[in-house]
């Protein structure tokens, strides 16, 4: 289950939702801003329950049931996700589900009211009857049809007893009402459910599905094409193309009379993993997708790749060469994260400048996924907190290429790893340096890694905000550090810069290893600009202790800026203004020019 979000609106839940958050490595306590401050700020507590309902984040809200079921009512009526969501007493005395009886909201009702020795509100008839939710089976194993549970589970209220046929351990310890002769069934099996009313058809994810891409495959990946269409055969098209894989993996479970849910996971070669046909098969099949390496002189048989992968034993049902699919069936589920390797990861983000409402979601859910977060001390920390399961590996090495070459190695090795920069990773930090390892590498496991760069709110971007709008027309974005480039270039652009009237934003403006590029840069600069011209000095944004000034050229002095300073001098054309009598000040550059 993903990681709940607990939710309060004052100070008075924060002990509270405190001691909620030891149940739940990872979880984070969302604060109303202005009011008490916790770990993630909101603005507006119904578009913030919206939001984590819609993205399937299991909710514990520290208020008023009435007000977390107004909040997510406009949500309610479309079907699809619906993670628990449980209203909290802010004293801790009372505990109620809300919703997501199938996603175990009654489960988390009755962790949390043990944590805080209080009864759970449980209504679900089932669940009080039986103490357990019989349609909401562990992970591992998946109800056949919602439609048919539900009936079962009345007929079951209604006085009815039932067999269980078939390995379920967490039926043990149920209350339910057992008989051997009895009429209903609870019937745990890989077997597709064949539509008796009487019988309640669980499946164990107990099937893995290997997939070479058949005859001819091997030749194609070979000559180096990984794409689905340049295929010469219409048997190879099927094959590797995402429709055609999921097509013959589903054939072949037919013919065996499988259910698609007994599927644990889609297995292939370690050659194909950057195959996006067979990630889209796995995604249509809702399987993991694992890799295995099978030895060149065992020859093609999809079954050796199940020999290579599987740790436990288990039965070969299928085994066809020619459309290349296999398929094992274990005696129990199967954890799909003990066969063979995963595909690794390696995203590159930005935490924005600091606060956690700059971070973008797609940099926090790759935090919240990762298994390595690697990056500068500094960052590594403010990107936290993390889970006891998540390895941290922060360095003061500024070596940027080291660093980015032990990602690689760590992806490669199927881990689901994270680089962190701030701001933006693209501007002046990791996202080139993992491109240039990446690139001199030539390292075709590297290859294989799912690389993606998620960008962030850059410092120059934070700090424009803060004063207004003197990003308002053309820019240009400078690194005044000469350490990787030799400071005749950084002359010649600022000439250049200054001289076609573009604003400009100085990163890395100074610092004790560089005392006087600073000064020659301005001195420059003040060779085309007025000394009126407005200068936006932002330091530590978004982070505790910020300060923003603006100066103009005439007065800026070097011992005004730090390395932890943006410095964003205007255009010909930038001003600044102070609205009203009590009104703060704000910097813009108009939209136009005269
Ligand atoms: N990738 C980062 C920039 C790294 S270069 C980004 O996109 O923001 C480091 C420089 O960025 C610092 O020397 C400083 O000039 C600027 N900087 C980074 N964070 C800042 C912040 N919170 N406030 C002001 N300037 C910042």
């Amino acid at each position: 289950m993903n990681v709940p979000a607990i939710v309060i609106l004052g100070p008075g839940a924060l002990a509270t939702a405190r001691r909620i958050q030891t149940l739940y490595a990872g979880s984070q306590v969302y604060a109303l801003q202005g009011r008490v401050a916790a770990d993630v700020p909101y603005a507006e507590l119904g578009a913030q329950l919206r939001e984590l309902y819609a993205r399937g984040t299991p909710i514990v809200a520290l208020c008023a049931a009435g007000i977390v079921i107004r909040c997510v009512a406009p949500l309610l009526t479309n079907k699809g996700v619906e993670p628990p969501v449980l209203a909290v007493a802010e004293d801790g005395s009372a505990v109620v589900p809300l919703l997501g009886g199938l996603a175990g909201v009654n489960v988390m009702a009755r962790e949390i009211a043990a944590a805080l020795s209080v009864p759970p509100a449980i209504t679900t008839s089932g669940e009080l009857r039986f103490g357990t939710c019989v349609l909401n089976p562990p992970d591992g194993y998946a109800l056949a049809d919602i439609g048919q549970g539900k009936r079962f589970v009345s007929d079951l209220l209604a006085g009815e007893s039932t067999r269980v046929e078939g390995e379920a351990p967490w039926l043990d310890d149920a209350q339910l009402p057992r008989s051997a002769s009895a009429r209903l069934a609870i019937r745990v099996t890989p077997r597709s459910w064949n539509g008796r009313a009487d019988e309640l058809v669980i499946h164990p994810r107990s099937v893995v599905a290997a997939v070479t891409g058949g005859a001819g495959a091997a030749a194609d990946t070979a000559v180096g094409s990984a794409s689905a269409g340049v295929a010469a055969s219409a048997g190879m098209a099927s094959a590797r193309t995402s429709a055609g894989i999921a097509a013959s993996v589903r054939t072949a479970l037919n013919e065996h009379g499988l259910a698609t849910l007994s599927l644990a996971a889609l297995l292939a070669p370690s050659d194909r993993m950057a195959d996006p046909a067979l990630a889209q098969a796995a995604a249509d099949l809702d399987v993991p997708l694992r890799f295995a390496q099978t030895r060149p002189e065992d020859g093609d048989p999809p079954s050796n790749l199940l020999h290579a992968a599987l740790r436990i034993p288990y039965e070969t049902l299928h085994d066809d060469p020619d459309a290349g699919v296999a398929l094992a069936l274990t005696a129990l589920a199967v954890d799909a994260n003990t066969i063979g390797a995963a595909r690794g990861r390696l995203t590159v983000i930005g935490l924005g400048p600091g606060s956690a409402e700059l971070m973008v979601p797609a940099a926090r859910l790759a935090l919240d996924d990762a298994t390595d977060i690697l990056g500068y001390d500094t960052y590594v920390k403010m990107a936290g907190p993390f889970r006891a399961d998540q390895q941290i590996h922060g360095t003061d090495n500024r070596e940027e290429l080291q660093r980015a070459r032990h990602a690689f190695e760590l992806a490669s090795a199927g881990r689901s790893v994270v680089m962190v920069s701030s701001g933006d990773p693209g501007v002046f930090a990791m996202a080139a340096a993992v491109l240039e390892a990446l690139e001199a590498a030539g390292n075709d496991a590297w290859s294989a890694v799912e690389l993606a760069i998620v960008p962030g709110v850059s410092a120059a971007l934070a700090t424009a905000a803060q004063a207004g709008a003197p990003l308002g027309h053309d820019f240009c974005m400078l690194s005044l550090s000469d350490n990787l480039k030799p400071w005749r270039i950084i002359e010649t652009r600022l000439r250049h810069a200054a001289e076609a009237d573009l604003v400009m934003a100085f990163y890395n403006p100074i610092s004790r290893a560089r005392p006087w590029q600073l000064d020659k840069a301005l001195d420059i600069v003040r060779a085309y600009r007025a000394a009126a011209t407005p200068v936006v000095l932002g330091r530590d944004i978004g982070r505790p202790g910020s300060t923003l000034r603006t100066v103009t050229l005439g007065e800026l002095r070097s011992s005004d800026v730090d390395m932890r300073t943006m410095v964003i001098v205007g255009s010909s054309t930038t001003r600044r203004f102070t609205p009203g009598v009590e009104g703060g000040e704000w910097v813009y550059t108009p939209r136009w020019y005269e």
